[in-house]
């Protein structure tokens, strides 16, 4: 067991929180433990007795153990400089921790004992052991955790503090890869506070390095990229890169994270990569109504937070911010090389890259994209337009989702599409909700030719090819939801692809494909299987996949059987 510190930090001012003790649902947020559930738990663990002022676990910790009240209090405090916030006590029969408990990351909150008793304490390893063979302490924890980690976010309770603006797309991407990644954090706009902008001329912090990130209270980031925040808020564990994987899986969208999930709960050693967030192109989704189980719809981040989640709970490591830049294919076992020099070896290869948003040739687009331009309607986007006029581009399902949830919240939203309509495009429910709001407007056979604006999009020109009439008007948003290209360029001519770049596999692969391949083994390529033995293709990169979220899951977890064999075959 590790040693738990004993230091009284110097608190010089404290404030009350109140919303997390009296959330609606605290009981299942804040549950007590039966008696007959914290016996299997103490069989974990060692019961061990407490002081008023123990530190339990400090804020920033790495190793983080779990613990459950027998007797006594122990307060979790958010700690600022000299100031705490006290989130809420612990009294006999509850427990500390939330998501980064399963995931490995330093502790957001700290745990101080506020009257004396006694605690079960059980290191990280042993409480993953728990987690994994009692079920009905499982979901129990799960929820408490996920439902503790959604309070922190919604009252941005955190160790992160972001200062920028909403009309910087480099802040933009900031705060999109912290809510994707479902890290809380604070919010300062330099638009709306002038006072800032004073603090930073004087701290000579200029244009080009916002936004500003405070990480801990201690690190001061400018400008980050998304893999400096990553490091700095301690996303990844460090990683063998002498160890032979028995299966990598790049990417962590929909696909991914199936995989993932089902390689680690059957016992495989498996390491994901991926350049972002968790989630995916399913991450940006507002609502995805079509997946089997949710009869009243998903958020693509919610669906991803679950996901990742779960695949934490069996075990899979996810490196995140970290992009597979080369496949080496030409030995075995094969090796992924990371961005920043780091080479993983693995038995199996599993290709979960899924696809990149197709762009229309608009020569200033890239000006625009964060501050304007999206590719993606969630929450997040629809609170930058609320009230305003709005374009959707695009006929596809994702478009028709995009439209009819903007239309909630905005004056008006303009469906632009360069065919004559939307059937064969759109599923029929969504083609029926736009015909009925009489605040989505549908033009067909109509295009984007123009974007203005400086710091901002501020206005729109398009084009009626129907009749050659062009257009402009000042709508400063704008949601490209045009399909998108197959994530393949890195992998550099390992493994066929089609004629559009999505990678073949199984019964696709013709004889001629084969053959170019040198595919070596009397067998055909299993399903999912690539040119290359042991190498799989799952999701909205393999070619032939329908592009939904329910067959990349499908997919991902359909590759592990092949995975099971390639290994023992
Ligand atoms: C806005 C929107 C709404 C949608 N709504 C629905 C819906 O309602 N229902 C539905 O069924 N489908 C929906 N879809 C489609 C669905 O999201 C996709 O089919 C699904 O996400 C595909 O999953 P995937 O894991 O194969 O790929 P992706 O979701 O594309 O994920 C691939 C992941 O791989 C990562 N990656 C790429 N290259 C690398 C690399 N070199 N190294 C490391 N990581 C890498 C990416 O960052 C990404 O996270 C929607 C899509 C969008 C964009």
């Amino acid at each position: 067991m590790p040693e738990t510190e004993t230091v009284t930090p110097s608190v010089t001012h404290r404030t009350i929180l109140p919303l997390l003790t009296q959330a609606s649902g605290s009981e299942r947020m804040f549950p007590t433990l039966t008696p007959a559930q914290m016996k299997r738990i103490a069989v974990h663990g060692r019961a061990r007795p407490i002081q008023p002022g123990e530190v339990l676990i400090d804020a920033g910790a790495q190793v983080v153990p779990f613990f459950v009240v027998t007797r006594g209090q122990v307060d979790a405090v958010l700690p600022s400089g000299n100031t705490e916030t006290l989130i809420t006590t612990h009294g006999p029969g509850q427990f500390t921790g939330e998501v980064n408990m399963l995931s490995g990351r330093p502790a957001l909150a700290r745990s101080r004992v506020s009257e004396s008793g006694e605690v079960i304490e059980l290191d990280r390893e042993h409480f993953l052991t728990l987690v994994q063979t009692d079920s009905e302490l499982s979901e129990l924890f799960m929820r408490a955790f996920i439902l503790r980690r959604v309070e922190l976010i919604a009252h941005g309770l955190g160790d992160v503090v972001l200062v920028g603006s909403n009309y910087c797309s480099a802040t933009l991407r900031v705060k999109e890869f912290l809510t994707r990644n479902g890290h809380p954090y604070s919010y300062i706009g330099l638009d709306r506070d002038a006072d800032v902008q004073v603090l930073l001329d004087r701290f000579h912090i200029g244009d080009n390095d916002v936004p500003v990130l405070i990480c801990r209270g201690e690190v001061v980031l400018r400008s980050p990229s998304n893999e400096q925040i990553a490091e700095c808020l301690g996303f990844n564990e460090t990683i063998n890169q002498s160890q032979i994987r028995d299966v990598i899986v790049v990417g962590a969208g929909p696909a991914g994270l199936a995989a993932a999930v089902y390689a680690a709960s059957e016992g495989l050693d498996v390491l994901v990569l991926e350049t972002s967030a968790p989630g995916g192109q399913a991450g940006s989704s507002s609502k995805i109504e079509n997946y089997l189980g949710f009869p009243t719809g998903i958020s693509g981040q919610a669906l991803a937070g679950r996901a990742f989640t779960q695949s934490q709970k069996f075990g899979a490591h996810v490196l995140i911010a970290k992009n597979a830049k080369q496949l080496a294919c030409d030995r075995q076992p094969y090796a992924v090389e990371i961005d920043g020099g780091m080479r993983v070896p693995a038995r199996t290869v599993i290709l979960a890259t899924g696809a990149t948003y197709r762009k229309p040739p608009l020569k200033n687009l890239s000006q625009f994209e964060g501050t304007g331009v999206y590719y993606g309607a969630t929450f997040m986007e629809a609170q930058l337009c609320r009230g305003e006029e709005v374009i959707v581009v695009g006929g596809g399902n994702s478009a028709g989702q995009a439209a009819v949830f903007l239309a909630q919240t905005t004056k008006r939203v303009h469906i632009l599409v360069r065919s004559g309509g939307l059937t064969g495009s759109m599923s029929r429910y969504l083609i029926r909700r736009i015909e009925q709001n009489p605040a989505i407007d549908l033009r067909t056979q109509t295009e984007i030719v123009g974007l203005e604006g400086n710091d901002h999009l501020e206005a729109v020109t398009w084009q009626d090819n129907k009749t050659g009439a062009v257009e402009t008007h000042n709508i400063r948003h704008v949601f490209l939801m045009t399909g998108a290209v197959p994530s393949t360029q890195w992998l550099d001519g390992c493994v066929a692809l089609d004629d559009k770049g999505f990678i073949k596999t199984g019964l696709d692969l013709s004889l001629d494909d084969l053959a170019a391949a040198h595919w070596p083994m009397p067998r055909p390529p299993h399903l999912l299987e690539t040119s290359l033995p042991g190498v799989f293709a799952v999701g909205d990169v393999r070619a032939g996949n329908v592009k939904r979220v329910a067959s990349a899951v499908g997919e991902g977890s359909i590759a592990i059987s092949f995975v099971h064999r390639v290994l023992h075959g």
